[in-house]
């Protein structure tokens, strides 16, 4: 009985080196019992991740609530401490980084978290928000720092003077944009966008996601974007990684993967996303069933209590990696050779 995963891979272009490589990345998180409060269980959040990202890509990283999606972006961003595994930005460890060097790493490496209320310190001024890594790094006099805080306000569509002004006076789509212009502070080469417009209005999504976009493409910036939404991500990524359970089951580039999706739990999450034409009509289906606990998954194939192609295999053999192509791969029985 098989639980070990080969490492899928999004693949690079040919000859070079990928900005950020994922390898083999695990999180479990002990559940403590007991008088000595010792660990009793253990959440395996993540359980054996790999994936690369190339300057300028977008990677989709997609997967219902309690997935790993999330724990995936921290633990990379060293905002949690791994489990195991290794993660290279342009080929130096992330994990293995001195306070020091990680300070240089995390001006390439940034963040725009999913809660625009919660990730604004309210006592900071917008100003000093945004112009908070320039001054942690040193970069450049009072007078141009305050000139790059400007530039960055009119960038995400607000206006200098509302430096002075603290988070509380803005709408939710406002501190969004004040986080993205926070993220872009110190010019990274990465951004992790941890479901970035899904606590925001419709209305004001649109409006995000386009500046996210134009953005990206100007800076040639390269993203992780975390979302459960398959509209968002098939709108905004070139590529995908779907995850299950902590693990990912299929990656592939957009267009193939909402063509022909290979694992049944894809096709679901496809066939229960918005489709983003209006002469279209589709029936959006619904997603049956729950994420199992991830303290105690099931043997075998993790999605066999929810799979409408569950084989008795599936119920004791996790199935194996199969890198189908180039673009292309997936961990289902349905797929091996
Ligand atoms: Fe379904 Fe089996 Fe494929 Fe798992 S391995 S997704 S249970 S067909």
């Amino acid at each position: 009985m098989s639980e070990q995963l080969t490492e899928p891979k999004v693949e690079s272009a040919a000859g070079t080196r990928p900005l950020l490589e994922v390898r083999n990345l695990v999180k479990h998180f002990p559940i403590k019992g007991g008088l000595l409060q010792l660990p009793v269980a253990w959440v395996k959040a993540v359980d054996g991740v790999s994936f690369e990202i190339n300057k300028g890509e977008t990677l989709g990283l997609v997967g219902e609530s309690g997935s790993g999606k999330s724990t995936v972006a921290r633990t990379i961003l060293r905002l949690i401490p791994p489990t195991s595994g290794e993660v290279l930005l342009d080929g130096q460890s992330v994990f293995k980084a001195s306070a020091d060097e990680m300070k240089k790493l995390r001006r390439d490496l940034q963040i725009i978290f999913q809660d625009p209320y919660g990730s604004l310190n309210p006592r900071m001024s917008v100003g000093e928000i945004i112009g908070e890594g320039l001054v942690v790094h040193g970069v450049g006099s009072p007078k141009q720092r305050e000139a790059a805080v400007n530039r960055l306000l009119e960038v995400v569509g607000l206006r200098g003077q509302h430096r002075g002004r603290f988070p509380h006076e803005f709408s939710g789509g406002q501190r969004q944009r004040i986080g993205i212009a926070r993220s872009l502070t110190l010019e990274p080469e990465l951004l992790v966008a941890d479901e970035p417009v899904s606590a925001l209005d419709v209305s004001i999504q649109s409006q995000i996601l386009l500046l996210l976009q134009r953005l990206q493409q100007r800076h040639k910036l390269a993203f992780i974007f975390i979302s459960h939404d398959l509209g968002v991500v098939r709108y905004f990524c070139q590529s995908m990684a779907v995850m299950y359970l902590g693990r990912i089951v299929e990656t592939g580039t957009i267009p193939a993967i909402f063509k022909e999706p290979l694992h049944p739990y894809t096709r679901m999450l496809r066939d229960a996303s918005p489709v983003p034409d209006p002469k279209v009509k589709v029936v959006m289906l619904r997603i049956e069933g729950e994420v199992p606990s991830a303290v105690n998954p099931p043997a075998g194939c993790h999605f066999h209590t929810r799979c409408p192609h569950v084989m008795p295999i599936c119920r004791n053999v996790y199935p194996e990696w199969r890198q189908i192509d180039s673009e292309r791969g997936v961990a289902c029985h349905l797929h091996t050779r």
